[in-house]
Protein backbone atom coordinates (compact mmCIF):
# COMPACT_ATOMS: atom_id res chain seq x y z
CA UNK A 1 0.00 0.00 0.00
CA UNK A 2 3.04 2.57 0.78
CA UNK A 3 5.00 1.43 -2.19
CA UNK A 4 8.24 1.42 -2.21
CA UNK A 5 10.17 2.82 0.81
CA UNK A 6 13.75 4.49 -0.20
CA UNK A 7 17.07 3.41 1.64
CA UNK A 8 17.78 7.20 3.63
CA UNK A 9 21.32 6.69 3.56
CA UNK A 10 21.46 5.86 -0.58
CA UNK A 11 21.97 8.76 -2.65
CA UNK A 12 18.77 9.81 -4.97
CA UNK A 13 16.89 7.43 -3.16
CA UNK A 14 16.50 4.97 -5.93
CA UNK A 15 17.50 2.01 -3.56
CA UNK A 16 14.66 -0.07 -1.90
CA UNK A 17 15.17 -0.48 1.79
CA UNK A 18 14.11 -3.30 3.81
CA UNK A 19 14.38 -2.57 7.22
CA UNK A 20 13.11 0.61 9.26
CA UNK A 21 14.79 1.33 12.59
CA UNK A 22 12.66 2.38 15.29
CA UNK A 23 15.15 3.79 17.40
CA UNK A 24 16.99 6.06 14.26
CA UNK A 25 13.86 6.61 12.63
CA UNK A 26 15.75 5.75 9.59
CA UNK A 27 15.30 3.37 6.61
CA UNK A 28 17.95 1.33 5.58
CA UNK A 29 19.02 -1.20 2.63
CA UNK A 30 20.41 -4.60 2.94
CA UNK A 31 23.74 -3.11 2.68
CA UNK A 32 23.58 0.21 5.31
CA UNK A 33 21.66 -2.56 7.62
CA UNK A 34 24.14 -4.22 8.08
CA UNK A 35 26.05 -1.97 10.86
CA UNK A 36 22.71 -3.39 12.69
CA UNK A 37 23.11 -6.32 12.31
CA UNK A 38 26.79 -6.32 13.26
CA UNK A 39 27.63 -4.09 15.88
CA UNK A 40 26.58 -4.83 19.25
CA UNK A 41 25.80 -1.45 20.26
CA UNK A 42 22.96 -0.79 17.53
CA UNK A 43 22.29 -4.73 17.56
CA UNK A 44 19.33 -3.28 20.62
CA UNK A 45 17.57 -1.27 18.17
CA UNK A 46 13.98 -2.38 17.07
CA UNK A 47 14.29 -2.94 13.55
CA UNK A 48 10.70 -3.38 11.37
CA UNK A 49 9.64 -3.99 8.18
CA UNK A 50 10.72 -0.68 6.05
CA UNK A 51 7.82 1.73 6.09
CA UNK A 52 7.28 5.70 5.87
CA UNK A 53 6.30 7.90 8.22
CA UNK A 54 7.70 5.65 11.40
CA UNK A 55 7.07 8.45 13.87
CA UNK A 56 3.37 8.31 13.32
CA UNK A 57 3.17 4.32 13.60
CA UNK A 58 5.15 4.67 16.98
CA UNK A 59 3.91 5.53 20.36
CA UNK A 60 4.06 9.14 21.44
CA UNK A 61 4.78 8.71 24.42
CA UNK A 62 7.12 6.10 24.71
CA UNK A 63 8.62 5.92 20.94
CA UNK A 64 7.42 2.25 20.77
CA UNK A 65 5.77 0.10 18.01
CA UNK A 66 1.87 0.18 18.06
CA UNK A 67 0.96 -3.13 18.12
CA UNK A 68 -2.43 -3.11 19.77
CA UNK A 69 -5.72 -1.35 19.77
CA UNK A 70 -7.52 -0.12 22.62
CA UNK A 71 -11.22 -1.33 21.74
CA UNK A 72 -12.83 1.16 24.61
CA UNK A 73 -11.24 4.38 23.49
CA UNK A 74 -10.60 3.18 19.87
CA UNK A 75 -6.84 3.92 19.60
CA UNK A 76 -3.85 2.07 18.99
CA UNK A 77 -0.91 1.51 21.85
CA UNK A 78 2.48 0.02 22.23
CA UNK A 79 2.81 -2.67 24.39
CA UNK A 80 3.81 -0.58 27.49
CA UNK A 81 0.50 1.61 27.29
CA UNK A 82 -1.36 -2.05 27.15
CA UNK A 83 0.26 -2.17 30.86
CA UNK A 84 -0.17 1.17 32.04
CA UNK A 85 -2.81 1.84 34.85
CA UNK A 86 -4.91 3.87 32.15
CA UNK A 87 -5.79 1.01 29.38
CA UNK A 88 -4.34 -1.92 31.72
CA UNK A 89 -8.17 -2.86 32.49
CA UNK A 90 -9.56 -2.26 28.91
CA UNK A 91 -10.13 -5.10 26.27
CA UNK A 92 -7.03 -4.85 23.81
CA UNK A 93 -6.94 -6.86 20.43
CA UNK A 94 -3.80 -6.84 18.61
CA UNK A 95 -3.73 -3.65 15.78
CA UNK A 96 -3.71 -6.22 12.90
CA UNK A 97 -6.31 -7.62 13.51
CA UNK A 98 -8.29 -4.64 14.85
CA UNK A 99 -7.62 -3.51 11.18
CA UNK A 100 -8.91 -6.40 10.00
CA UNK A 101 -12.17 -6.23 11.97
CA UNK A 102 -12.29 -2.13 11.10
CA UNK A 103 -12.12 -3.04 6.84
CA UNK A 104 -14.58 -5.71 7.53
CA UNK A 105 -17.60 -2.61 8.93
CA UNK A 106 -15.95 -0.26 6.45
CA UNK A 107 -16.86 -3.45 3.63
CA UNK A 108 -20.35 -3.97 4.87
CA UNK A 109 -20.91 -0.15 4.81
CA UNK A 110 -20.34 -0.27 1.55
CA UNK A 111 -22.41 -3.10 0.66
CA UNK A 112 -24.89 -1.00 2.53
CA UNK A 113 -24.30 2.06 0.34
CA UNK A 114 -24.18 -0.25 -2.74
CA UNK A 115 -27.56 -1.15 -2.23
CA UNK A 116 -29.04 2.17 -0.95
CA UNK A 117 -27.58 3.50 -4.20
CA UNK A 118 -28.93 1.02 -6.34
CA UNK A 119 -32.46 1.14 -4.87
CA UNK A 120 -32.01 4.60 -5.11
CA UNK A 121 -31.39 4.58 -8.84
CA UNK A 122 -34.36 1.71 -9.45
CA UNK A 123 -36.37 4.41 -7.97
CA UNK A 124 -35.23 7.23 -10.15
CA UNK A 125 -35.53 4.43 -13.31
CA UNK A 126 -39.20 3.96 -12.13
CA UNK A 127 -39.73 7.70 -11.54
CA UNK A 128 -38.30 8.45 -15.44
CA UNK A 129 -40.24 5.91 -16.79
CA UNK A 130 -43.62 7.35 -14.66
CA UNK A 131 -42.67 10.55 -16.08
CA UNK A 132 -41.98 9.83 -19.58
CA UNK A 133 -45.25 7.83 -19.66
CA UNK A 134 -47.12 10.82 -18.84
CA UNK A 135 -45.55 13.12 -21.33
CA UNK A 136 -46.50 10.61 -23.62
CA UNK A 137 -50.15 9.59 -22.80
CA UNK A 138 -50.88 13.84 -22.31
CA UNK A 139 -49.26 14.56 -25.67
CA UNK A 140 -51.31 12.08 -27.49
CA UNK A 141 -54.87 13.10 -25.70
CA UNK A 142 -54.02 16.49 -26.66
CA UNK A 143 -53.62 15.72 -30.39
CA UNK A 144 -56.83 13.77 -30.33
CA UNK A 145 -58.98 16.00 -28.79
CA UNK A 146 -57.20 18.89 -31.28
CA UNK A 147 -58.69 16.46 -33.96
CA UNK A 148 -62.20 15.67 -32.29
CA UNK A 149 -62.26 19.67 -32.01
CA UNK A 150 -61.71 20.24 -35.41
CA UNK A 151 -63.90 17.50 -36.60
CA UNK A 152 -66.64 19.43 -34.69
CA UNK A 153 -65.94 22.70 -36.02
CA UNK A 154 -65.88 21.26 -39.68
CA UNK A 155 -68.73 19.17 -39.18
CA UNK A 156 -70.61 22.13 -37.24
CA UNK A 157 -69.94 24.51 -40.48
CA UNK A 158 -71.25 22.13 -43.01
CA UNK A 159 -74.48 22.44 -41.16
CA UNK A 160 -74.60 25.81 -41.13
CA UNK A 161 -74.40 25.63 -44.68
CA UNK A 162 -77.17 22.92 -44.94
CA UNK A 163 -79.80 24.77 -42.96
CA UNK A 164 -78.63 27.90 -44.28
CA UNK A 165 -79.62 26.63 -47.76
CA UNK A 166 -82.65 24.96 -46.51
CA UNK A 167 -83.75 28.49 -45.69
CA UNK A 168 -83.22 30.25 -48.43
CA UNK A 169 -85.12 27.11 -50.48
CA UNK A 170 -88.03 27.54 -48.06
CA UNK A 171 -88.13 30.89 -48.67
CA UNK A 172 -87.72 31.02 -52.39
CA UNK A 173 -90.70 28.22 -52.61
CA UNK A 174 -92.80 30.66 -50.37
CA UNK A 175 -91.91 34.23 -52.65
CA UNK A 176 -92.68 32.29 -56.12
CA UNK A 177 -96.55 32.49 -56.57
CA UNK A 178 -96.55 35.61 -54.65
CA UNK A 179 -93.88 37.00 -57.57
CA UNK A 180 -96.09 35.42 -60.29
CA UNK A 181 -99.33 36.73 -59.00
CA UNK A 182 -97.55 40.20 -58.90
CA UNK A 183 -96.13 40.10 -62.11
CA UNK A 184 -100.06 39.04 -63.14
CA UNK A 185 -101.24 41.66 -61.39
CA UNK A 186 -98.74 44.28 -63.00
CA UNK A 187 -99.80 42.97 -66.47
CA UNK A 188 -103.28 42.83 -65.10
CA UNK A 189 -102.83 46.71 -64.19
CA UNK A 190 -101.33 47.80 -67.42
CA UNK A 191 -104.34 46.14 -69.99
CA UNK A 192 -106.90 47.70 -67.78
CA UNK A 193 -104.74 51.25 -67.63
CA UNK A 194 -104.99 50.66 -71.81
CA UNK A 195 -108.27 49.86 -71.81
CA UNK A 196 -109.33 52.63 -69.57
CA UNK A 197 -107.30 55.19 -71.77
CA UNK A 198 -109.11 54.14 -74.94
CA UNK A 199 -112.82 54.43 -73.10
CA UNK A 200 -111.54 57.67 -71.71
CA UNK A 201 -110.29 58.60 -75.56
CA UNK A 202 -113.95 57.57 -76.56
CA UNK A 203 -116.04 59.65 -74.26
CA UNK A 204 -113.71 62.82 -75.32
CA UNK A 205 -113.98 62.17 -79.08
CA UNK A 206 -117.31 64.85 -80.03
CA UNK A 207 -118.61 62.24 -82.98
CA UNK A 208 -122.55 62.30 -83.74
CA UNK A 209 -124.47 59.95 -81.80
CA UNK A 210 -124.86 56.98 -84.44
CA UNK A 211 -120.91 57.36 -84.60
CA UNK A 212 -120.54 57.15 -80.71
CA UNK A 213 -122.99 54.19 -80.43
CA UNK A 214 -121.00 52.19 -83.07
CA UNK A 215 -117.60 52.65 -82.00
CA UNK A 216 -119.23 51.88 -77.89
CA UNK A 217 -120.35 48.61 -78.70
CA UNK A 218 -117.30 47.12 -78.76
CA UNK A 219 -116.45 48.64 -75.29
CA UNK A 220 -118.90 47.63 -72.75
CA UNK A 221 -119.21 43.76 -73.98
ZN1 LIG B 1 21.22 2.11 1.35
ZN1 LIG C 1 19.05 2.15 14.67
ZN1 LIG D 1 2.97 3.74 24.59
ZN1 LIG E 1 -7.55 1.79 26.78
Amino acid sequence: MEGTVPCDYCLGGSTAAVKTCLTCFTSFCEEHLRPHKELALLRAHQLIEATRNVAEKLCPAHSRVLDFFCEREQRPLCHECSLSTEHRMHRHTALEEACRAKRVLVEARVRLVDNTSGLLQQETATLSEDHTNIVNLSERCSSQLSRAFEEARAKLSRREEEVMEELRNEAQRALSPIEVSMEEHVLGIARLSSVKDSLQALLASEVDPVSFLKASRGACA
